[in-house]
């Protein structure tokens, strides 16, 4: 074991005067504007982590030749941080992506981060930009750590060079004006991930598979893609970036089994131990989109809805396979175990229902 990380603190000079930031606050959308600081650490094969530290957010210097570039070595996390009504800053579960990061890392033969830097680095990151969290609402500030290969040179190994940063970017609520259920597009000509490859890995490369056929899906009228499996083309495996599940009439909640090639989000995990709460027996299992159809179809499936830490429960209302559409019988609205599941959820998050599960971690 090395020494945990202690990133030393180089303040902005030139942090964003507080009248735009709160201007920011007032309607930050996703992923558009970032805070003033940014964590970042770096690993060589020689010294291990070192050079911790919290500066100003900008522009990184890369060779060009930086293995990332080339080869795609990297991988990401994605985790928010909620203000509760007292002041208080919280995050959701950080120790499950801290231990996802340190998997995925070791699929990409990238160095791993103990939980406790992942920790120190968040903690580092809230602190230096307290006032970048958000209030009200489902408002939070969304965390982005990744690690990627920085070693100059073209050689195909696993870079001697790798950079750690975490960076953030102020969330407001996904859904204005209530719950809206997405068009889901089922991919028939391309899949996200085969058996042995990076599924599992929550990795860049993933992304970039899932983008063609999201841009078919957009040309056909939907919000979203989802993918089946590559063997088979016959199993529901999840969409370019959330995990799905299926609300029985026989009250089960069914949700496709993890089989190496879906990526087990941490709110798919948390919704699994939900569901009790709800009224709900979990299942994991192999969904096919023929169950799919004709659950939807006898009226067996009433529900159907994505998850993930940006939307958190997202309502599917329609699946479009070629030609067909595929509807529950109760119609594309959004259901109400969905709200249910969603707000339990949010509640827990926002500080507003007893966290049973020991799943918030206080930040400051
Ligand atoms: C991140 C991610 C999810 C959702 O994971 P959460 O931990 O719940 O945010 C689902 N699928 C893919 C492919 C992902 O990258």
């Amino acid at each position: 074991m090395s020494a945990p990380l202690v990133f030393e603190h180089r303040a902005n000079p030139a942090p964003l005067p507080a009248e735009e930031r709160a201007r920011v606050l007032a309607a930050p959308g996703f992923g558009r504007h970032f805070t003033d600081h940014m964590v970042r650490a770096t690993w060589t094969a020689e010294d291990g982590w070192h050079d911790a530290r919290v500066e100003a957010y900008g522009p990184l210097q890369l060779d060009p030749s930086a293995a990332v570039l080339h080869y795609a070595q990297e991988v990401f996390e994605g985790l928010k941080a909620y203000r509760w009504e007292d002041g208080s800053v919280w995050s959701f579960r950080p120790r499950a992506n801290a231990a996802r990061l340190a998997r995925s890392a070791r699929r990409l033969a990238l160095p791993e981060l103990s939980e406790a830097d992942f920790l120190a680095s968040l903690h580092a990151l809230v602190e230096a930009d307290a006032a970048w969290v958000p209030s009200g609402g489902e408002t939070s500030l969304y965390l982005r750590p990744f690690m990627f290969a920085s070693e100059a040179f073209l050689g195909v190994r696993a870079a001697a060079r790798v950079d750690y940063l975490v960076i953030a970017s102020p969330a407001g609520s996904y859904f204005t004006g209530g719950l809206k259920p997405v068009s889901i597009w089922l991919s028939r000509d391309h899949a996200r991930a085969a058996p042995g490859g990076l599924g599992a890995a929550k990795t860049g490369g993933n992304y970039a598979a899932s983008l063609l056929p999201q841009q078919q899906a957009a040309e056909h009228g939907c919000e979203q893609v989802c993918f089946l499996d590559a063997a088979e083309r016959t199993w529901v495996e999840e969409l370019g970036g959330m995990n799905v599940y299926f609300v029985h009439a026989d009250g089960t909640l069914v949700t496709p089994a993890l089989t190496g090639t879906i990526l087990e989000g941490v709110t798919r995990d948390a919704i699994l131990q939900l569901a009790g709460e709800v009224g709900l027996r979990p299942v994991e299992r192999r969904v096919s989109v023929q169950e799919w159809k004709d659950g939807a179809a006898s009226g067996e499936i009433t529900e159907v809805f994505a998850c993930g830490t940006a939307a958190v429960v997202t309502p599917i209302g329609r699946l479009v396979d070629g030609e067909e559409e595929v509807v529950p019988r109760g119609g594309a609205e959004a259901g109400e175990v969905t709200e249910r599941i969603r707000a339990a959820l949010l509640d827990v998050q926002h500080g507003r229902a007893q966290d049973r599960h020991g799943w918030m971690h206080r930040l400051l």
